[in-house]
């Protein structure tokens, strides 16, 4: 038709993981793929992500040791989505997550390793697992990508060591509490970035790419390998849709409107709205930010409007990938807290100095908690991770290196407002307008069941998955220590998130639904764009970048099948 600028069997809006694994699959199923991608870089969160994917039954259980059946972990999503989502999707994730993962594996430059030690995050629910059904990406030489490498959105900062150096989460963990051999392997990190000498002279990106990174990089070179279009700076504005069914879009490239004729269908997988405020106002539970958010700042929410604009369903809007998370004077985004509240020594508490939560919960139950406990007079959003001189020197804090790499006289400027210090916890506690006697009577009754390694009012680190960040060489309880050193630290934690995972209702074929259940023909939407299928909850780690892939591949597949 001569209306439109351009022409091709499937549209792929957006370049994460899951995008990119839809428009690899569809490829390889004889398609036309066009991948669109609205900023200049490609990655989106994935990219910035830990790249883990959480997939039950993966086909590297076995070798590991341990084992896994699907009825284990379709019992196991049931139960912790607490009936929410419908079976048929769980189902489908479970028995498609392995193949489509092992089909990467065997056709592209993608690779996987499962973690053992990595538990589910509600391992004792039934059909929970000590480890294995995380996996994270294998590292990926920056140069398979060529020049394509500068166009790959960079790593957050936190998962660099000395704010350059990357590291996998093997790695990462070791360092995090200077496990056996951490000395060497910190010389082999530094080793491993600064004998890249030619490259060095040309930027300061590591090309040993880790995480996110990896998994985003190896996806776009087997993209490339199969010659597939990716157009950054195209923003996708409108879909189009002709008696019943989608045949177009509308486009914005670089500023100037591109109509592209889709002839078999379009898979959105542009994110979630997590940097648009006026969803989150709309949406959210009071008060939410959109500059909270660890994310980058381009998913905005506009596959999700695209969707409502021919009357698509939407669910689960008033959730997120919840994160607690800390603003850096001068980031584009804010710094997740995954780690650091599992470790020893510190507590979180509300206006009143009280604890409410768990601090070494998922943390997606952590802002949970933050919201569920927010009222007046014990304000939780915010609230504050407080943590003595000891902890201080031991651990790294959002983007505070641990004390004996980065002491208090070396923070550099730009981190000097991002905590607060002082010689006792009652003057702490002034100087943040926390509640003084409050703070001290928590601390009081929270020291002596930290010497016992008992924690009786919120049972941090009796789960498993708690104690995976916790630190080995601290007994009976390595999550667990006194606040007894000081000076004392704190550090303002935000409701934030890692995406929002509401968006379009979807069915076991990422099929998008009308309010009636009707699916749109040809319209698809996977990652943060639809509706989560993991409910309210997250079941493991991976569990947001494991089902866009696996219904990235499945919206490819139904869409070759309907042509
Ligand atoms: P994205 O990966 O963000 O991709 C969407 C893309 O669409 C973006 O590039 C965006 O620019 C583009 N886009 C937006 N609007 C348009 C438009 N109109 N037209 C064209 N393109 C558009 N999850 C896990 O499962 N495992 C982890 O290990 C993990 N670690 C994380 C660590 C951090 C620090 C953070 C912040 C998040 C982490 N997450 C993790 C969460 C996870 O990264 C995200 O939920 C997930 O990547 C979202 O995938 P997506 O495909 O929906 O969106």
């Amino acid at each position: 038709s001569p209306e439109w600028d351009q022409s091709c069997d499937v549209l792929v809006v957006g370049s994460g993981a899951g995008a990119m694994t839809a428009a690899l699959r569809a490829h390889d199923l004889g398609l036309k793929v066009l991948v669109v991608e609205k900023s200049d870089r490609f990655g989106g969160t994935s990219a910035i992500s830990g790249g883990g994917i959480w997939i039950p039954c993966n086909h590297r259980i076995a070798a590991l040791g341990g084992q896994d059946t699907a009825e284990e972990a379709i019992a196991y999503i049931r139960a912790v989505t607490n009936g929410e989502v419908d079976d048929g999707r769980i189902e489908a994730y479970v028995e498609h997550g392995h193949r489509a993962i092992q089909y990467l594996e065997m056709n592209s430059r993608v690779r996987f390793e499962a973690q053992a030690a990595y538990a589910d995050y509600y391992p004792e629910v039934p059909g929970g697992k000590p480890g294995y059904r995380s996996m994270d990406p294998g590292p990926f030489d920056a140069r398979e990508l060529g020049e394509d490498f500068m166009r790959l959105r960079e790593p957050s900062p936190g998962t660099l060591m000395l704010g350059r150096m990357t590291m996998t989460m093997k790695e990462a963990r070791v360092l995090l509490c200077r496990g056996p051999g951490w000395v060497g392997l910190t010389m082999k990190v530094m080793w491993r970035y600064w004998r890249d000498l030619g490259w060095r002279l040309r930027s300061r990106r590591d090309r040993f790419l880790t995480l996110g990174n990896a998994l985003v990089a190896a996806l776009r070179a087997s993209l490339k390998d199969r010659d597939v279009a990716l157009q950054l700076e195209c923003r996708l504005e409108k879909l189009v849709e002709e008696g019943g069914r989608i045949v177009g879009a509308e486009l914005v490239h670089q500023g100037r409107s591109l109509r592209v004729e889709t002839r078999c269908g379009v898979i959105l997988g542009a994110g979630g709205f997590e940097r648009n405020q006026a969803m989150r106002a709309q949406y959210h539970p009071e008060p939410s930010r959109s500059d909270w958010s660890a994310t980058p700042p381009f998913n905005t929410g506009d596959a999700i409007r695209a969707g409502q604009a021919l009357g698509a369903r939407t669910a689960l809007m008033d959730h997120s990938w919840w994160a607690p998370t800390t603003h850096v004077e001068g980031e584009e985004k804010q710094r997740a807290l995954f780690v650091e509240r599992n470790l020893p020594g510190c507590i979180m508490v509300n206006s009143a100095g009280e604890r409410f939560v768990n601090e070494g919960a998922p943390y997606t139950d952590i802002v949970y908690a933050m919201y569920g406990s927010n009222r007046e007079g014990a304000t939780s959003v915010p609230c504050w991770l407080i943590f003595d001189a000891d902890y201080r020197h031991k651990y790294p804090c959002g983007a505070l290196l641990p004390g004996y790499a980065m002491p208090d006289s070396r923070v550099p400027a730009h981190l000097k407002s991002y905590f607060h210090k002082a010689d006792s916890l009652v003057e702490l506690a002034r100087a943040i307008g926390v509640d003084e006697a409050g703070l001290m009577r928590t601390v009081e009754r929270f020291n002596p069941m930290a010497e016992a390694g008992s924690d009786l009012d919120f049972h941090k680190g009796d789960s498993l998955f708690d104690r995976y960040y916790g630190d080995p060489s601290v007994t009976p309880n390595p999550c667990l220590a006194p606040l007894v050193k000081a000076p004392f630290y704190a550090v303002k934690v935000d409701a934030g998130d890692i995406g929002t995972k509401g968006g379009l209702l979807t069915d076991v074929h990422a099929r998008v639904l009308r309010e009636d259940g009707a699916p749109i023909t040809g319209l698809y939407a996977i990652g943060n764009s639809a509706a989560s299928m993991m409910g309210r909850t997250y079941p493991g780690a991976g569990s947001t970048i494991g089902p866009a892939m696996v219904f990235g591949f499945r919206a490819a597949e139904d869409l070759h099948a309907q042509h």
